[in-house]
This record gives structure tokens, C-alpha cells and sequence, in this order.
């Protein structure tokens, strides 16, 4: 069976597969599912899953009750012949649109006009049929209009699945329509576990790439070598920044606060791998003066409670304010070499004036 692991291994312990397991046990199954939710968190297998499981000849997954762990996610292994060709990605009734073609990344009108037109048309074969939109956010205003009407007069024996990253990327007409289910990153412990028992990292590596990746699995490096540059770029920062801000000093060193910001622009995933380890990090330094056991960055648990007593509750928290500020304006398209710059010399200032 052509089952890509990080989509399963990011699936596990998903709540949002108890939901739609309840859904097929209720024989409750909505026309119209909007699964929201970072890209990583498996979305599209367990649309694959669940289209699967209301056409399983075994019932595979109604034998199953709903569950995190169980349910849905055994649907994967079923060998009945519904079950493989969907699998295979060959069922003549599981339709995928996606963004693509030598408009990349926009869905048009003439591909969701294409779908209403063989949804119009019964299932050849399956008890329930499948349309599942991906990247649906990309639906330009006409397709998502069109869309919209067929949502309001649904086909029988049809559900369809809208992929997105949030519910606000699409019309608000259109959300109003669908039963959302949220997907998730995996949270820190689960992360680790997979990691070790099933990737073969060493605990410290874990934990490491489990902080710079924020529970997205597909963030993961696969090339040893590439995890190791990660791994050393995090110490790397951390032990610059913590000779350049800690003890603060006044006034602050900004030539070597801006060669460091010069650094981080090289690489635009370095850059949110960046932001990530300065976040956790101050954030960790904050925890020691109220709990040290509860640090992330476990491997250096002793040395952040000695460098902590150097700092003070209100300037890490400014730190963290200035951190967060360069990650928005980052998203919303900023200038990243001033947002960086701007966040360096926040770093090293002293406590701010709100
Ligand atoms: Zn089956």
C-alpha cells in the first residue's frame, strides 16, 4: 500500500479523527467538510481515510470504536479492493482538485465547472462519492462562487472535502456551508517519542528538532547532515546571543547585533528556524526564575538556570515582545532585513517603556 508514514505518523493522536469516526458510526456523514489546519498535520490522508472507511466492503473502520489512537487511522491498512484503489489513488469516484497547472497555485472556474458536471453525474461504483478540494484557499472569487452553488444544491451520495490552512482563507458563505474539523501539530511529547522510537534520533536530537520544527513533522530534515547544520546553528545562536545580550550592556553592541541579523537573512527557513530558537530560548529563561524543571530546551536545563539570574522578568518579557513583533511583521510581508535589524537592537536594549 502506497501510504506516505509522515502523513499517518502525523495523524496520530488527532482528535479530529475521533470526530469524523463518530460521524461514520452515527452514519451522520456531512455533504461538505472543511478540514483546517498547518499543512503537515496530515489533512489530505485523512481525507483519503475517511473516503476509504465509508466505502470499506470490510466496514474496517466501524468495527473500530472512534479513537485518537485506533478508528480511522486502521482504515489504512485494509486490503479490500475499495480500500486499495483509493489508496492507489485509482477510484473512479475519489475526484482531487488542486491548485496547479501553468496558472500555479489559483483554482479557476473551468476546474470546479468540470467537477460540478461529474458530480452531476452518478457514482459509478461507490456508496459514497468523494470531491476533495486542497488548497482551496487558492479558489479565485468566480470558482469559489461556483463552488458555493453547488454547495447550496449538494449531489447525492456525495461529500466534499475543502482543504485549507485556516476557514478565514475562504468565503465565509462557503465556511458557513462545510463542518470544519481542525487538524493540529503534534504535540512536544508525542513528537519525541516518534522521533526516537521510530526515527532513531538520540533523545537530545529529539528534543532539539521537535523545538526548531514546532510539531510540524514534515519540517523534520530527512538528510542527517541537514539535521546536524540545524542542530549546530541552534547552538550557535544561542551561545552569540547570550554573549551579546546577556549581561545586557549599555549601550548595546549593534555592530555585531546587526552582523548576526546580515546572518540570519542568508536562508528564509533559517530565518523562522532563528525565530523559533530565540523564542523558546527566552521563553525558557523567563520559566527558570519561576520553575527551572519546566525548561523546553532540556539538554541545557542547568545552564539556562545559571544565565537566568543575569536577567530580569520585564526584560525578557520585552525580548519576547520584540521576537514575536519581527515574526509578524515577517509573515505580513515586511522588510525582513529591517524587521530583523529592529528586533536585534530591541534584544539588546534594556527593558523597554511600553
Ligand atoms: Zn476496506
Amino acid at each position: 500500500m502506497e501510504t506516505p508514514e509522515p502523513d499517518i505518523d502525523s495523524l496520530m493522536g488527532q482528535k479530529s479523527l475521533e470526530k469524523l469516526s463518530a460521524c461514520l458510526h452515527k452514519s451522520a456523514i456531512p455533504h461538505a467538510l472543511l478540514f483546517s489546519g498547518p499543512d503537515s498535520a496530515g489533512k489530505e490522508m485523512a481525507a483519503r481515510l475517511f473516503a476509504m472507511a465509508c466505502n470499506c466492503e470490510l466496514g474496517s473502520a466501524e468495527k473500530n470504536p472512534p479513537s485518537e489512537y485506533g478508528g480511522l487511522l486502521l482504515q489504512a491498512s485494509c486490503d479490500c479492493l475499495s480500500c486499495r484503489k483509493i489508496s492507489r489513488g485509482n477510484h473512479p469516484d475519489i475526484h482531487n482538485v488542486k491548485a496547479g497547472g501553468s496558472t500555479a497555485k489559483i483554482i479557476r472556474i473551468d476546474r470546479i465547472r468540470e467537477l460540478c458536471g461529474t458530480l452531476a453525474m452518478k457514482p459509478y461504483e461507490a456508496r459514497i462519492r468523494f470531491a476533495v478540494i486542497s488548497q482551496a484557499g487558492s479558489m479565485n472569487p468566480e470558482a469559489a462562487n461556483a463552488l458555493l452553488k453547488m454547495l447550496e444544491e449538494p449531489p447525492a451520495r456525495t461529500v466534499l472535502i475543502l482543504i485549507a490552512d485556516r476557514a478565514s482563507d475562504l468565503l465565509p458563505t462557503i465556511v458557513s456551508r462545510c463542518q470544519e474539523v481542525r487538524f493540529h501539530p503534534l504535540a512536544q511529547e508525542r513528537m519525541h517519542r516518534l522521533l526516537t522510537e521510530k526515527y532513531g534520533f538520540s533523545s537530545r536530537d529529539a528534543e532539539i528538532m521537535t523545538l526548531l520544527s514546532q510539531g510540524n513533522l514534515s519540517d523534520i530534515p530527512k538528510e542527517e547532515k541537514e539535521k546536524q547544520r540545524q542542530i549546530r546553528l541552534r547552538d550557535w545562536l544561542l551561545r552569540v546571543m547570550e554573549e551579546t545580550i546577556i549581561p545586557e550592556t549599555d549601550p548595546p553592541l549593534p555592530g555585531s547585533l546587526l552582523l548576526l541579523a546580515e546572518k540570519l537573512l542568508q536562508k528564509k527557513r533559517d530565518t523562522e528556524i532563528c525565530l523559533n530558537i530565540l523564542s523558546h530560548w527566552l521563553r525558557d529563561l523567563l520559566i527558570c526564575h519561576y520553575n527551572p524543571a519546566k525548561v523546553l530546551n532540556r539538554d541545557m536545563a542547568d545552564h539556562l538556570a545559571d544565565i537566568s539570574v543575569k536577567t530580569t522578568i520585564p526584560s525578557l518579557l520585552s525580548k519576547i515582545r520584540a521576537v514575536e513583533s519581527a515574526r509578524k511583521s515577517l509573515q505580513s510581508n515586511a522588510n525582513p532585513r529591517l524587521s530583523l535589524e529592529v528586533m536585534m537592537l530591541r534584544l539588546a536594549a534594556k527593558e523597554e517603556h511600553a
